[in-house]
């Protein structure tokens, strides 16, 4: 990319398309012959997908999971696009298991999503957040929640940690020991028990900031319930009153990423912590985060070569003009098996998008949409 010449190609980095509308408008997309993705994430495709449907700009989408891959071309008024297609949408679990029953490493890392959200984030949007009118009281939403500290008083290292300490034995102690008072667990294979965040908490000192996570392969290792405890506090004195910390952290743009190493340190801690609970398993940092990102292994030479497939595509642009490319562009599968002719690619035609379409969609065709990716 550096050897094009400048003003013909441009990069930007470490910059979110969905959520600066104004500076990655229609208008920005309209000043391209031809866009080529290289994204990780559905809400940014379809992001991408939309505005150059309205600027007209034809664009090159492609994708991977592990072996297999996928480059189409789309184009407005000619092709389907992005969207035509419905995505398998994610995972969800049901309510009560992340509160109250979880099973599954899984299920203790969605909580410690939540719980990120419900501790530095926007509340009222956590699973976990509980209303609390009338009598129905909740254990831990007044230490986690109603007695966060004010940012800009830049609160103590003493009132950081006795902070965490309150909302550490509330989540592990007290909401606990309240559920088994219930008698929730009655019959339940395993018997969940509290955490004496107390004596966790024991060799945490105010403003000793010593997170696990930067420990020598801290991020391969799973970490101790203190050193759990110890990965919260870090955090939380971290976001109260570190340099990089956002403005607001309590708005709802401090969103859980996977990509967030703070976010993913949190939820770590979290799932650690809660799992050893319920007697489930405990993980490392490296493998929560895949678990909490989804994330299939990306191959580099699944990457390389469906980037070649979209310069393929995009020199096939250039050459014949956006008019003419429901005509000479493909959507290529990579596979994981040779096709019958001996092949790792295969090319299909475009799919014309339904309104202009006379005929109705083949089987197979019908068939191999459903396999497409999109990581
Ligand atoms: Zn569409």
């Amino acid at each position: 990319m550096q050897e094009a010449p400048e003003g013909y190609v441009e990069s930007y980095s470490g910059i979110s398309v969905t959520t600066t509308p104004d500076r990655f408008g229609v208008n920005f997309f309209k000043r391209f012959d031809v866009v080529l993705n290289a994204l990780d994430n559905v809400d940014a495709r379809r992001h991408v997908n939309r505005l150059c449907l309205s600027a007209e700009t034809p664009l090159i989408e492609a994708g991977t999971t592990g072996y297999l891959g996928q480059t189409m071309v789309i184009m407005g008024k000619q092709t389907e696009c992005y969207e035509c297609q419905p995505k398998p949408t994610q995972k969800v679990y049901p309510i009560c298991t992340i509160r109250s029953t979880p099973s599954m490493p899984v299920h203790c890392i969605v909580w410690g999503k939540e719980l990120y959200k419900l501790m530095i984030g926007s509340a009222p949007d956590s699973m976990l957040f509980e209303d609390e009118e009338g009598d129905k009281k909740s254990t831990f939403m007044s230490p986690v929640v109603n007695e966060r500290l004010k940012v800009e008083e830049k609160p103590s290292p003493e009132k950081l940690l006795k902070y965490t300490k309150s909302a550490l034995t509330a989540l592990f102690t007290t909401e606990i020991n309240k559920q088994l008072g219930m008698d929730r667990y009655k019959g339940a294979k395993k018997i969940p028990v509290a955490h004496d965040i107390e004596a966790m908490a024991k060799g945490l000192e105010a403003g000793v900031l010593n997170p696990p996570s930067e420990s020598e392969g801290g991020e391969k290792r799973v970490w101790t319930n203190e050193e759990c405890c110890q990965e919260i506090y870090c955090i939380v004195s971290e976001m109260y009153t570190g340099a990089t910390s956002p403005p607001d952290i309590f708005s709802s743009s401090v969103a859980f990423d996977k990509d967030s190493h703070v976010a993913m340190r949190f939820v770590t801690a979290a799932f650690n912590l809660r799992a050893s609970v319920f007697k489930i398993e405990t993980n490392s940092y490296y493998t929560a985060k895949g678990v909490a990102g989804n994330i299939i292994p990306a191959i580099a030479t699944t990457n390389a070569i469906v980037a070649g497939q979209e310069v393929f595509e995009l020199i096939k642009i250039l050459k014949h003009g956006k008019d003419k490319v429901m005509e000479v562009c493909k959507f290529t599968y990579c596979l994981r098996a040779k096709t019958r002719k001996g092949f790792f690619l295969q090319p299909t035609s475009l799919q014309r998008v339904r309104r202009w379409s006379r005929r109705g969609t083949r089987q197979g065709r019908e068939r191999r949409r459903e396999e497409r990716i999109w990581e």
